[in-house]
């Protein structure tokens, strides 16, 4: 709880995306075929897409 604060600014680092619900999107990587593949997923509509640019 403390640390969801502390990185409210935390700058540049780490770009931020959306779902059109308003939800956080989160990298998750699944293993799928053999193969690890990154995948995004909203955490509030638990909506996923490829890419967190796919949300918009
Ligand atoms: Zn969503």
């Amino acid at each position: 709880m403390a640390a969801a604060s502390k990185n409210a600014r935390a700058g540049s680092a780490k770009q931020k995306f959306f779902c059109s619900c308003g939800g956080e999107i989160k990298m998750k990587t699944l293993f799928e075929g053999g193969k690890l593949k990154n995948m995004a997923e909203c955490e509030k509509c638990k909506r996923t897409e490829r890419r967190p640019s796919d949300f918009k």
